[in-house]
């Protein structure tokens, strides 16, 4: 067959293959769009999930008849105006969403500049445009499409249930709406509102619900040109998946392996490697630094020095956490009132938000409060506003600061309590497990198994660190066989495997031989090490993935040799735990984000016994 050009809806459902994957990503681009023309009202309705029908109506610019009949086609944008791929001010600039979703679908464009007397009504259906047809609409855009994938029924196929589709845009728009708090957003199901976020909510607190804000701490970080900003959860917040990490690259929300790795690299040390923790954070560097070109659908970035971007996430967030160290126990003592804490009487005092899909109760209330014309986020790129921005979204959000008031005329022992012994004094031991002790205004309750084990493990760490490696020859040199790619991707790290106390050389194209080994992993199944760090080494950087192999094998030495549940303590010692864990980094939780100690304030236990 002769070489030939596709027909134009061909292309455009080439096209929308990559860019609509579902209604969910159809929607995306709709509301980017909408974001793109300045709305400050965005109401998205959708029926089965956005199968069978989605609308967008905003009140942004609106588009002239001539702009209407061009919008359509493909590569038609009225964006980026300097041609600049590294100066991207707006959501899109590709000029693919609307001709894509045009050629799978009957959409139907209603859309009035405030200047026009009347609104014009565009009708496309699986790529066929019809006439342009005044109709009167008020000033604004509203867009609705018709049984998407109709015109691709193998696509179609490929749908889930109306209630996942309806998740994944809930998804989307949630992301949308934490970067742009001064718009309005709602999507209603069919008759039900599942979704309303207005001007002045704290859109964290709705999207990530109470606790996580009673769980969070912040982050603020500058180093050269990269800015990150932002919330995370302390380590004993976690969840067994990612979905509650929501990050934004310059003001785009975006799903990037590289800041997923670094995530998980920052907290590898304080959670166990299938949990995560949940997270808002917003990534902001100059924008040639960063291509947002990558693919269609623009949720992935590739930045121009990966490395730096990396170690720069990897250190602020470990940085925050250790200054958020002791915060576990406020948070859990609250859990911990609420459990015990009769229902009716819990409710009042904290409305804990759920998600759930497919229940009717998921309607986020609307709040009354107006933030009375602030500032518009000047979106992305170079000025992104972060003061207004977390002032918006942060008032209602300030973390609760620990309370420790040691006023002397409080003294709870003759021993003297100082600031720094927010542990309190040692009173009991209880089930040979818990150390029960007390501050002027606290109860505190430690797991005295946990803390230690962290204790052990952070020495041990500091001991490793310090260049205490001991080696171990082996006698019969461990040979593993591996593939040339794998070889060729470990050649380039193995003087800093040296460095960590391994002796390895390759031998042919595909013989790994292992002569020395750190005498930490003498007890270690060698092949299944390398294998598990060579998968690794695609995404992190030798000294990391050693060190978490190396890590992994101390928290294991520390748990084996920690003082165990059901041992007897003496005042003294308890004493001497507490004081250490005050001194140790991140001795809050153990190494797998469980807490080492629960902490109740006064009036915690007035409430316990109802007391207020
Ligand atoms: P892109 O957003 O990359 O430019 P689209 O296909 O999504 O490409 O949209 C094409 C053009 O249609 C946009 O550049 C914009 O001018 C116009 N447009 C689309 N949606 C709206 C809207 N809701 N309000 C105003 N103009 C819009
Ligand atoms: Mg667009």
């Amino acid at each position: 067959m002769s070489v030939r050009f596709l027909d134009p809806t061909l292309i455009n459902q080439i096209a929308a293959g990559e860019v609509i994957e579902r209604p969910a990503s159809a929607i995306k681009e709709l509301v980017e769009n909408s974001i793109d023309a300045g709305s400050t009202k965005i109401d998205i309705t959708v029926r089965d999930g956005g199968k069978t029908y989605i609308c967008i109506v905003d009140n942004g610019n609106g588009m002239s008849a001539d702009d209407l009949n061009l919008c359509v086609e493909r590569h038609a944008t009225s964006k980026m105006p300097d041609n600049d791929l590294f100066n991207i001010q707006t959501l899109g600039f590709r000029g693919e969403a609307l001709p894509s979703i045009g050629s799978v679908s009957r959409l139907k464009i209603t859309s009035r500049q405030a200047n026009s007397d009347n609104a014009w009504e565009l009708l496309i259906e699986g790529g066929h445009k019809s006439k342009l047809t005044p109709a009167s609409a008020p000033k604004g855009t509203k867009i609705e499409v018709r049984d998407l994938f109709y015109a691709t029924p193998a696509r179609l196929k490929f749908l889930k249930a109306a209630s996942t589709e309806l998740s994944h845009t809930v998804d989307i728009v949630e992301r949308l709406a934490l970067i742009n708090p001064e718009i309005d957003f709602t999507i209603t199901d069919g008759e039900r509102q599942v979704l309303s976020f207005s001007n002045g909510k704290s859109r964290i607190e709705g999207v990530l619900g109470k606790d996580f804000q009673e769980n969070c701490c912040v982050i603020e970080c500058q180093r050269q040109d990269l800015t990150l900003k932002g919330w995370i959860s302390i380590p004993t917040y976690n969840h067994s998946s990612a979905g509650n990490q929501y990050l934004f690259v310059n003001g785009r929300p975006v799903k990037d392996k590289l800041l997923a790795t670094a995530i998980r690299v920052a907290y590898q040390d304080v959670l166990a490697s299938h949990r995560h923790p949940s997270l808002c954070l917003f990534l902001i560097c100059p924008p040639d630094e960063v291509d947002i070109n990558v693919h269609p659908a623009k949720a992935e970035v590739r930045f121009r020095d990966p490395q730096l971007v990396r170690g720069f996430v990897i250190s602020a967030i470990r940085e925050s956490l250790k200054n958020s160290a002791e915060k576990s126990s406020t948070v859990l003592s609250t859990g911990l009132v609420r459990a015990f804490t009769p229902p009716s009487s819990a409710t009042a005092t904290h409305s804990v938000q759920t998600r759930d899909y497919n229940q009717g109760g998921f309607v986020r209330p609307t709040s009354g409060v107006s933030s009375g014309g602030q500032q518009r986020l000047s979106m992305p790129q170079k000025n992104v506003n972060f003061e207004s921005f977390s002032e918006q979204m942060m008032a209602p959000l300030q973390p609760p600061t620990v309370i420790m008031d040691f006023s002397p005329t409080h003294q709870v022992t003759t021993n003297t309590l100082t600031e720094e012994n927010y542990l309190g004094y040692a009173k009991a031991q209880v089930h040979e497990t818990y150390i029960v002790a007390e501050t002027p205004d606290h109860l505190v309750i430690v797991d005295q198994h946990a803390a230690h084990e962290r204790l052990i493990y952070e020495k041990m760490k500091r001991d490793f660190a310090q260049g205490l490696i001991k080696r171990q020859s082996l006698l019969i040199p461990e040979v593993i066989e591996f593939s040339e790619a794998q070889l060729a991707l470990l050649q380039p790290h193995l003087p800093a495997f040296h460095t960590f106390g391994f002796t390895i050389e390759i031998v042919g194209k595909t013989g790994l031989v292992i002569r020395e080994i750190p005498m930490l992993l003498s007890k270690c199944d060698l092949k299944q090490l390398m294998h598990d760090m060579i998968c690794d080494l695609k995404f992190q950087e030798t000294s990391e993935v050693v060190q978490q192999a190396i890590h992994e094998i101390l928290a294991d030495k520390a748990c084996k040799n920690s003082i165990r549940a059901g041992r007897k303590l003496s005042g003294e010692e308890m004493n001497a735990l507490l004081r250490q864990m005050e001194a140790t980094p991140s001795s809050g939780q153990c190494n797998h984000g469980r807490p080492t100690f629960v902490k109740l304030d006064k009036q915690a236990l007035e409430k316990l016994f109802g007391r207020t």
